[in-house]
């Protein structure tokens, strides 16, 4: 592959952080580097949150979902346009998901749909224990909608912003800030990395507090190994927290260049029938990936059609996340909404979008792409 969807993008600063890391001898799970990010992710966050660094965003959910109360049966209701990362804690706690389509003038959660649901649910004594709902591709889910949800019914919400780190919302709250918990995660193909690794993000004190003690086995004070209840092995160790460091200096200009990637595809791409995702007024999406949907039925042209091209000259692009309602292991899982997801899935593209693309490699798939879409128009 010459040309990536998201690689990993060293910021140079890395190396020293690390090696003050070796330096100390906390090569181990825990550490200042770790308190450092933890620290420096608060603050970027905007504070009057906390940061608990974690060895993935999976595990930073299955924690949340664990301090909302869900076990055995209890039903979570999340995106169902969503990485399979953000719907197997759901699985690993035994509940039960139901999946919910997105809106089309944001391509995150439809608030309408949920609500709706939320109120029959309530009134038949069955209300889920938590709702999960994505931010996807780097933009925030409608926050305040969702919030006003979540405390009418007094449900637990837990954002799922593994993908929309430096993004915000419309009243100004940087993604990952919202809800009761929010994680993020510092996969390789985030927007930034850690090497892999994960954050739980919440504003109860209580809430990290307990991640902590489950995220490193759930010692109980005592000389001799106590315990009560069980946990994990889940804590972000300090050399990958002290990538992490090197990372958060170029934040904002990782955010800034993938915005700057969207907008050049946008300018270049945009033709009846393609269509990128939106972002409502006020929001500030990071563009993590530069997704669109490309109407065959205008454009003579499928998204199939356009990734295949594009692997020939070895491009790496991918479909949108096709949605938990339609994968084998979810077939007769309950879901609701009108099949936005199930089109954008069809139609749905993200191209390579990664802030180490030179503006050559971008005008190289911008050609590719505008040249098959007009042959055909
Ligand atoms: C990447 C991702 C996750 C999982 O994060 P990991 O760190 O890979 O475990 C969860 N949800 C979404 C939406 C993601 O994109």
């Amino acid at each position: 592959m010459r040309i990536w969807l998201s690689r990993p993008h060293m910021s140079g600063y890395e190396e020293a952080r690390v090696a003050e890391a070796f330096a100390s001898n906390f090569v181990a799970p825990l550490g200042p580097q770790l308190d450092e990010f933890e620290d420096t992710v608060t603050e970027y966050l905007g504070g009057g949150v906390h940061c608990v660094g974690l060895s993935s965003g999976s595990a930073a959910l299955h924690l949340a979902l664990r301090l909302a109360g869900v076990g055995q049966g209890d039903e979570v209701w999340v995106s169902s346009m969503t990485f399979a990362g953000g719907i197997f804690p759901v699985n690993y706690l035994r509940a039960q998901p139901r999946f919910f389509d997105l809106d089309p003038t944001s391509w995150t959660i439809d608030v309408d749909v949920l609500a709706e649901q939320l109120d029959i649910a309530a009134s038949e004594g069955r209300l889920p224990k938590a709702i999960v709902p994505t931010d996807l591709y780097g933009q925030s889910v409608d926050l305040a909608a969702l919030e006003r949800c979540a405390a009418n019914y007094d449900v637990r919400l837990i954002v799922d912003s593994a993908e929309s780190l430096g993004a915000s919302y419309k009243d100004g709250r940087m993604a990952g800030t919202g809800g009761d918990a929010a994680i993020l995660s510092f996969n390789g193909n985030k927007i930034i990395t850690t090497s892999g690794g994960g954050m739980l993000v919440t504003r109860h004190k209580a809430w990290a507090d307990e991640a902590r003690f489950l995220a490193t086995q759930a010692r109980d004070p005592a000389p001799h190994y106590e315990h009560s209840t069980f946990g994990y092995n889940y804590r972000l160790s300090n050399i990958c927290a002290a990538i992490g460091l090197g990372q958060m200096e170029v934040l904002n200009e990782r955010v800034e260049r993938r915005r700057e990637i969207f907008g050049r595809y946008r300018e270049a791409l945009s033709r009846p029938g393609v269509s990128f995702m939106p972002e409502p007024d006020g929001w500030r999406s990071t563009r993590w990936l530069t997704a669109l949907a490309i109407d065959a039925a205008l454009t003579d042209v499928s998204r199939e059609d356009i990734r295949l091209m594009l692997l020939e000259h070895e491009i790496e692009a991918r479909p949108l996340w096709k949605p938990m309602h339609m994968q084998p292991l979810y077939s007769g899982t309950p879901y609701y909404g009108s099949g936005v997801d199930e089109r954008l899935f069809e139609q749905g593209l993200c191209l390579p979008s990664g802030s180490d693309m030179t503006n050559e490699q971008q005008d190289e798939v911008i050609e590719r792409v505008a040249t098959l879409l007009d042959s055909r128009i």
